[in-house]
């Protein structure tokens, strides 16, 4: 997401608004509380992944998002790398692999499904002032139209660019993402995708059965997988989690730390909000918060 500057002035206008009338709310800016032992997760395995597109359709069905202009048969979509928006909490990209060598499975592109990854401990339940995203301890993060203010933060704050806003609507936008499903999963249910995934390249579960399957899987196909599931420890861990057989810096994913970019943003907003800095004070946040997602996002912060 290309953060503009016009946009940056927008948001910028908006905390300082924000501040005047809501000094007292950064407690709710709360930390994520801890992830339960038995949360809920889902493991992409990309290298059955098909690439038809019917996560997309299932996903939009079930929460009544607007359809797309193009049928959901119309593969050429593919060819373009897309983010999730208002109208698709996930879609499905295609990459072409760097290195062809001789005719294996792996010459076959690699079809890639994204979505929000539910992370553990999220920037944009940090980021947000009101209390608007939470994360729950059985995994998903939620996010309550009633309490949002429209600030976006939690669109700037996102590592992986997914908070999606609904600028189309002038009375009632929402900021929309992933919702995990939990409104299906916390009565047994299954999430739209995973159920109807015809490769079953979407798993649900638990996230540490998953995660043992996706160490068992790279353990026993060493030559298919590359030895990292992505999620287990970037930005302090998510519930949804991939393997694939490449890096996946070449397959659309962000070369990420394992510190999650909330306790930047929280500290940062914290201490703002306690001193009761002027409001020059919040645009320098806020540059700081935009600076850090794109350190974030071009890569910069790694451990490996
Ligand atoms: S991927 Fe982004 S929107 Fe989803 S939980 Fe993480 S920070 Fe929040
Ligand atoms: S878990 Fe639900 S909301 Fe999220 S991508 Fe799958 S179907 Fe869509
Ligand atoms: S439904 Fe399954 S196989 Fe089809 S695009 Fe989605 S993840 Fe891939």
């Amino acid at each position: 997401m290309e953060i503009r500057r016009r946009d940056f002035f927008k948001l910028s206008g908006a905390m300082v608004a924000t501040t005047l009338i809501k000094e007292d709310k950064t407690a709710e800016a709360a930390h994520a509380p801890e992830v339960s032992e038995d949360a809920y997760g889902c493991l992409i395995d990309t290298t059955l992944c098909i690439g038809c597109r019917k996560c997309e359709e299932a996903c939009n069905e079930r929460h009544k998002l607007a359809k797309p202009e193009e049928s959901y048969d119309e593969m050429v979509v593919l060819e373009k790398e897309r983010r999730p928006d208002e109208t698709s909490y996930t879609v499905v990209n295609k990459y072409y692999p760097k290195n062809v060598g001789t005719l294996t499975w792996q010459e076959r592109p690699t079809f890639v499904k994204f979505q929000c990854m539910h992370c553990f401990d999220p920037a944009c339940v940090s980021a947000c002032i009101v209390g608007a995203l939470t994360k729950s301890p059985d995994g998903p993060v939620s996010y309550d139209v009633a309490k949002c203010i429209g600030c976006r933060y939690c669109m700037v704050a996102c590592p992986f660019q997914i908070p999606a806003y609904e600028y189309h609507k002038a009375l009632t936008p929402e900021v929309r993402k992933c919702t995990f499903c939990f409104e299906y999963v916390k009565d047994g249910g299954l999430p739209a995708c995973a159920q109807v995934c015809p490769r079953e390249a979407i798993k649900f579960g638990k996230r540490k059965d998953l995660l043992q399957l996706a160490k068992s899987k790279i353990k026993n196909y060493p030559g298919k997988y590359v030895d990292h599931v992505y999620g287990e420890h970037e930005v302090g861990g998510t519930s949804w989690m991939y393997i694939a057989s490449e890096p996946f810096e070449e397959i659309g994913f962000p070369k990420l730390g394992t510190d999650a970019p909330a306790r930047l943003t929280e500290s940062i907003q914290h201490a703002i909000f306690n001193h009761f800095a002027a409001p020059i004070g919040l645009f320098v946040t806020l540059a700081g918060v935009m600076g850090f997602s794109n350190f974030y996002k071009n890569g910069k912060e790694t451990k490996d």
